[in-house]
């Protein structure tokens, strides 16, 4: 379970960004706060980040990916908003539990204190109990740091919200006003004849400040940078100084948005406020690093199904960012080929075919299974690079243990609890579980490798730490079985089966993990499994064009119209 919190140090003294958002969601506050965070960093800060999802649930655990994305697993196995993802990739960091604040955490801390008899027969109330437990939770994840990015999730003006935006008005008295910076974060929408439009940021602003919060910086996020004239304006009504409004436009790889942001100068801005300039490394000695990643010119193309069930990016994101870094690693341009695993119709199975290489993610509940194991099939039979995360470890298990091994019915338990054959089982430990929330096998958990194998040289070492999210595993009654037919069993946690793979004789690259190694995966320390598989599809890709004299560029030519991703 996710660490406790401990007693708040009020000698602890840090820098607090504090980031809210107007006009609508999804405008990429999130990708802005953690651009700023970068380049904090690369001037010699110590960044971290806390998100705050004022939502009612405890935690992203079960919330359903079509709602809100995937669920980002944490190290100590928090499950949370897949906004931390992005804080750790662009920081490249390791967050808690801790640092995802939710009024389900919250209320549910000052309730059992209620019951316990700690408020000393007090009436509690959301203003000073709620509000002060925000404001410990916070500088508890930001001491430490030598600055604290505060993202407060959704738009200013829900409702839900309000105690976290009355908690940083507290804050704002609390802390010396060198020590905390607030950014908001808006809309600036073109008119039909292309006219900048400043008025819902106006309101937004004006909005911000009936709740007592008047924003030292302001960005727009637009599809182009903003106009001086635009900044004049949101300057002038939003009462603050034109050069503390910055742009925000549209980039191709959100990899780009810390160039674009620094282009602008929002970085010298920020710690100009935060009277950091004097500490932070002089621009021309400040690593280029992120840079020279995410710019890097790719000499190579390919084309990776991934065969799920949510036919939404963001349900799957920490694997298209973990492809990317693979991408930027072996300087191979990753496209990605959305294949539903419930739809397998002809354009879903061609997309399959003309897959350089196969990734079968995780997942829960039966829907799409089927479809995942015929994936699987044709990926082992015709020779395709496979990577199987998770629900798709197990499902090439199942899928082996059915065509290979003839146990006929094989299945996980999850999924048909009559199996003859359950090779997938249910862990031990969940026997007993009936709460649905922070009960799995969550978190970093260290993998033995066997010396000599495919995983042995993927990962170049004899064990690996990552992150799991899972009830069931490989059932161990079958192991010895399965491995008769050739399979192997290559990454083990005592008598967890963790990796499998076909040895390179008999399969390019087949690979499985029990663990999500997609959590791990940073722009400029790509995840082993995944440059595994882009060099495996690479490979595939060199074969097949030579193979055909070219052919296979132009059969993929013809099918360009066609929408090919997620
Ligand atoms: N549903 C499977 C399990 O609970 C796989 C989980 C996953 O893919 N994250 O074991």
């Amino acid at each position: 379970m996710p660490t406790e919190l401990t007693d708040y140090d009020p000698t602890l003294g840090n820098k607090f960004i504090f980031v809210t958002g107007g006009v609508m969601s999804g405008l990429g506050k999130g990708i802005t706060a953690a651009s700023t965070g970068r380049l904090l960093a690369n001037a010699g800060f110590d960044v971290t980040a806390v998100k705050i999802d004022p939502y009612l649930n405890v935690d992203a655990g079960t919330m359903n990916p079509y709602q809100h994305g995937e669920v980002y697993v944490l190290k100590d196995g928090g499950e949370v908003d897949l906004d931390l993802g992005n804080y750790e990739r662009f920081l490249d960091i390791d967050m808690t539990f801790d640092h995802n604040v939710t009024t389900g955490k919250t209320y549910q801390h000052v309730i059992e204190k209620e019951r316990a008899g700690d408020y000393l027969g007090k009436t509690v109330q959301i203003i000073p109990h709620v509000t002060d437990d925000i404001k410990r939770r916070v500088r508890e994840a930001a001491a430490g740091h030598d600055v604290c990015i505060v993202e407060v999730g959704g738009t200013v003006g829900d409702i839900e919200g309000m105690p976290y935006l009355e908690a940083l008005r507290q804050f704002s008295h609390e802390e010396d006003d060198d020590d905390i910076l607030f950014t908001h974060v808006t809309l600036v929408p073109y008119s039909k004849n292309g006219e900048q439009k400043t008025k819902p940021t106006q309101h937004s602003v004006k909005e911000l400040r009936s709740i007592g919060l008047q924003p030292d910086v302001l960005v727009g996020r637009c599809d182009d940078k903003l106009d001086v004239q635009t900044k004049e304006k949101i300057a002038l009504f939003c009462d603050v100084p034109v050069d503390a409004v910055f742009s925000n436009p549209d980039v191709d790889d959100i990899y780009h948005v810390p160039l674009m942001v620094e282009e602008e100068g929002l970085d010298e801005y920020v710690m100009a406020e935060l009277g950091l300039s004097e500490r932070a490394t002089p621009p021309a000695e400040r690593t280029t690093e992120w840079r020279e990643i995410v710019t890097r010119e790719a000499t190579d193309t390919v084309e990776i199904a991934l065969v799920g069930k949510y036919a939404l990016e963001d349900a799957y994101i920490s694997i298209h960012e973990s492809l990317k870094h693979a991408g930027f690693e072996t300087r191979t341009d990753v496209e990605v080929l959305w294949v539903d695993s419930e739809e397998m119709d002809d354009a879903h199975a061609a997309r399959l075919e003309r897959a350089d290489g196969v990734i079968v993610p995780g997942g829960f509940g039966s829907r799409g299974t089927q479809g995942k194991i015929d994936a699987i099939r044709y990926a082992r039979e015709h020779d395709v690079p496979f990577l199987g995360l998770c629900l798709g470890f197990q499902m090439a298990v199942v899928e082996y243990a059915r065509n290979v091994c003839g146990f006929e019915g094989a299945h996980s338990a999850e999924v048909d609890a009559e199996t003859p054959h359950p090779v997938i089982d249910i862990l031990p430990e969940q026997y007993e579980v009936e709460d649905m929330g922070g009960t799995m096998r969550l978190g970093a958990h260290e993998t033995e490798i066997t010396a000599g194998t495919v995983a042995h040289d993927v990962y170049g070492d004899t064990s690996c730490t990552e992150r799991h999210r899972h009830r069931y595993e490989v059932n161990p009654e079958y192991i010895d079985a399965i491995e008769r037919e050739g399979l192997v069993f290559s990454g083990r946690a005592d008598n967890r089966m963790e990796i499998l793979e076909l040895p390179r004789s008999d399969h390019p690259f087949f690979f499985g993990t029990q663990f999500h190694p997609e959590f791990r995966s940073r722009p400029g320390r790509a995840s082993p499994p995944f440059v595994a598989l882009v060099e495996a599809s690479l490979t595939r890709r060199g074969g097949d064009d030579d193979r055909r004299g070219g052919e296979g560029d132009r059969r993929r030519g013809e099918e360009e119209q066609g929408e090919v991703t997620a």
